[in-house]
């Protein structure tokens, strides 16, 4: 089992397969795109069967797959497979623009991989092409109700952008009423590859659900898992619920379970924080074991309290890097 130094119990890793994106939203990356990682400088699959397999037996029984888009890589299956003969592992689930799932949701579906987070900033299309700078609104609609009629279990993510999609947050509330989804509005954070810089917001948590309870009044609020980072209500009448995550307000440190490992093998074990290793090498050419483990615990071991002291680790701006490069 990981602890951190913290007493908190970390078995929840998100990793990221690849920094590159077929889309290139507003609020993730300039049009142009970051300075990718080069290839090898990304794990291969074979070493993050191995990086998972070993984190795995430390005790991480949950692993949610993200990126950069996890679907432009082709040999990302592969990986699936893997993990999905992990016996000890309890939890897959992928964060993905659902561009290019299609091909592969009977196969998902044959793996038990189930849990599938979609981002959708938008159901117009304009403003979808407008967020995403990419015209991909037809394939995104037509998976999303491919995996919602097939009975995968779907989260949408929604960040809420001031002045480009706040108009589409009832209207989406509405289209999800009879399916049983579950939508997430998220705060916007400045991780944008440095495009945008902010220190406020204007739709935080209490303003979005302000705007929602408008429309929704008869709406209560649910249990939800301690480690849980959205806030999640039901709306009467509707199948589905709708959570807020207060990604920039970060209210849930206190009970944060992640670590994360980006493309490039950085382990992470906060958001707004540095890097604390690089695993790349000790899994490159032989497998050093020990040495992974070592390097865990040592960054669990040493983990900020919240998402504000992690800040406090940059000199300058925390909010000079992509989600796409650390994987959301
Ligand atoms: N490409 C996949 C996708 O979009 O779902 C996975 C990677 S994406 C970086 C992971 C998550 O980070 C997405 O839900 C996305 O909405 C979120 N994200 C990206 N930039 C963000 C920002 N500036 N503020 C808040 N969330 C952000
Ligand atoms: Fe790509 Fe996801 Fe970033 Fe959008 S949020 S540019 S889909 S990585």
């Amino acid at each position: 089992m990981l602890i951190d130094n913290h007493g908190r119990q970390i078995n929840y890793l998100r990793l990221a397969v690849t920094d590159r994106c077929n889309l290139r939203c507003n609020y993730c990356m300039p049009s142009e795109g970051i300075d990718f990682a080069q290839n090898d400088r990304l794990l291969t699959i074979d070493e993050l069967k191995t990086v998972s397999g070993i984190l795995v037996s430390q005790g991480i029984d949950k692993i949610r797959i993200t990126g950069g888009e996890p679907f432009v890589r082709k040999d990302l299956m592969v990986l699936l497979r893997h993990l999905a003969s992990l016996e000890k592992l309890k939890d897959i689930s992928v964060t993905t623009n659902a561009t290019l799932i299609g091909p592969h949701i009977d196969e998902l579906k044959e793996l038990g991989i189930t849990d599938i987070n979609v981002s959708l900033d938008s159901i117009n299309r304009e403003t979808f092409e407008r967020i995403t700078r990419r015209k991909q609104f037809d394939v995104v609609h037509e998976n999303l109700i491919r995996l919602i009629t097939e009975g995968f279990n779907v989260r949408i993510n929604f960040i809420v952008l001031d002045g480009q999609n706040e108009q589409d947050i009832i209207p989406l509330l509405e289209v999800m009423k009879h399916h049983k989804v579950s939508v997430r509005f998220l705060e916007e954070m400045p991780f944008n590859g440095g495009s945008k810089k902010f220190n406020a917001i204007k739709w935080n948590y209490k303003a979005i659900l302000d705007h929602i309870a408008e429309t929704y009044p008869n709406y209560t609020k649910l249990e939800s898992p301690k480690t849980s980072t959205s806030i999640n209500y039901k709306i009467e009448g509707h199948v589905g619920t709708f959570g807020i995550i207060p990604s920039f307000s970060r209210t849930f440190c206190g009970s944060c379970n992640r670590l994360r490992i980006n493309a490039t093998g950085d382990v992470i074990t906060c958001l707004y924080g540095k890097p604390k290793a690089n695993l790349r090498d000790l899994v490159r050419n032989a497998p050093n074991r020990e040495g992974v483990e070592e390097v865990i615990l040592n960054a669990i071991g040493n983990r900020a309290k919240t998402g504000f002291d992690a800040q406090k680790e940059h000199v300058g701006t925390v909010f000079d890097n992509s989600m796409t490069s650390i994987g959301g």
